[in-house]
């Protein structure tokens, strides 16, 4: 296979974990025979120091050319100024909206070498698998919204809106997943409350019932949900839900594995490039310093070469790859609770050998 993939170090131990990304895809290419052609463009903090722009056009256009791209992180302390023209983290929404990505996966799972990381039992959350489909464009951040007067001053008020279309898309993709996993799939709304969630129910069970008799579907209320998350989350496998909700539950599930620097997400739409990255931040307290955890990043590549590039045996050899790492024991700073460590570069060097080998 011939790609184009862009890759989006940004900010802080964005290009230090980037970098140990780039590693693996060549490994890849070189291992499984396929040809990746990979650039670098700017986004961020630094993209605003050298084009006062956080999303230059240049790099948008790299981007539209392209099958995949890999982002790292966004941000710093540098550009915090709230009087500021603009934000590094604007440049991360505008990419996401330019390339019409309405879906946003998140992979919760946990590691059994690093399952006492959790602040929950090991009983309640060894095995947990998840993945989540967010709504990712639509829904009550994107609503109208404002101010009005009101008799003790102000009212503030935010629209959720979903479409059928909406809804549809993103179910869709969710039920697809669902078949080539463990075949269920868990849609969470807010249907006896609200008619956004109502309407949310009705579109996702109609595509379920019609376009996916053989997966197993349930529905379950956000409130129900976010104890269902900590109380068995191990009964999950494909989770889809809107904007907000998303937002919260992702968030509450990323802390089932205990440990931030091993979690990717992507972000897709329904044709084009889909954008991956690691969930966490540009973390400037360690920037600079080989100190970062790559394998949130190398497991985003794993998703990329999975779902845009449909390398489903390369996806799995990555995977597997950081999965022996842990195994044999190795460790980056953030996970070694007081331990030996590796350092960034070091763990690359791991995961690049065993995949060559
Ligand atoms: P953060 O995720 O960057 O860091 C939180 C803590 O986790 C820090 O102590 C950090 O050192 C540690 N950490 C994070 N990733 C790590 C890794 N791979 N290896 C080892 N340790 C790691 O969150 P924050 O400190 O709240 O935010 C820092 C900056 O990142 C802010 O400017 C924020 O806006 C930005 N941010 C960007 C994104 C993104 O680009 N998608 C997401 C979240 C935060």
């Amino acid at each position: 296979m011939d790609a184009k993939i862009v890759l989006l170090p940004g900010d802080g131990i964005g290009p230090e974990i980037v970098t140990q990304g780039r590693r693996v895809l060549e490994t890849v290419a070189e291992r499984f025979g396929h040809s990746f052609e990979m650039s670098e463009h700017p986004i961020g903090g630094n993209a605003i120091d050298d084009f006062g722009d956080p999303l230059p056009q240049a790099t948008v256009d790299a981007c539209r050319d392209s099958a995949a791209i890999l982002l790292g992180a966004v941000g710093g302390p540098k550009w915090d100024d709230p009087t500021a023209k603009t934000r590094p983290e604007a440049g991360l929404l505008k990419i996401r909206q330019e390339l019409g990505l309405f879906a946003n996966l998140r992979p919760i799972q946990t590691w059994d070498e690093l399952v006492d990381a959790s602040p929950l039992r090991r009983d309640i959350v060894a095995g947990t698998d998840i993945l989540f489909f967010r709504e990712l464009t639509g829904g009550i951040y994107f609503g109208d919204s404002g101010r009005r007067p009101h008799d003790s001053g102000e009212a503030a008020y935010n629209e959720m809106v979903y479409s059928t279309g909406e809804v549809e898309r993103v179910v869709r993709l969710a039920a697809q997943a669902a078949q080539k996993r463990k075949g269920k799939l868990t849609s969470v709304d807010k249907a006896n409350v609200l008619e956004a969630s109502r309407l949310w129910r009705q579109v996702a069970e109609r595509v379920v019932t019609e376009e996916f008799p053989d997966i197993e579907y349930e529905v379950v209320l956000v409130d129900a949900m976010a104890m269902h998350l900590i109380s068995r989350p191990k009964d999950f496998d494909v989770v889809v839900t809107g904007n907000m909700f998303g937002d919260i539950l992702t968030d509450e599930a990323s802390m089932l594995p205990g440990s931030l620097g091993l979690l990717p997400s992507a972000s897709l739409g329904s044709d084009g490039p889909g954008l991956y990255e690691p969930i966490h931040g540009s973390a400037p307290d360690i920037a600079g310093q080989n100190l970062a955890n790559p394998l949130a990043t190398i497991l985003a590549v794993a998703m990329l070469l999975r779902h845009s590039l449909n390398l489903n045996d390369e996806a799995a050899a990555v995977e597997e790859v950081v999965s022996a790492t842990l195994k044999a024991g190795h460790r980056t700073r953030d996970i070694a609770s007081g331990g030996t460590s590796v350092s960034t570069t070091e763990m690359g060097d791991l995961v690049v050998s065993q995949l060559q080998a």
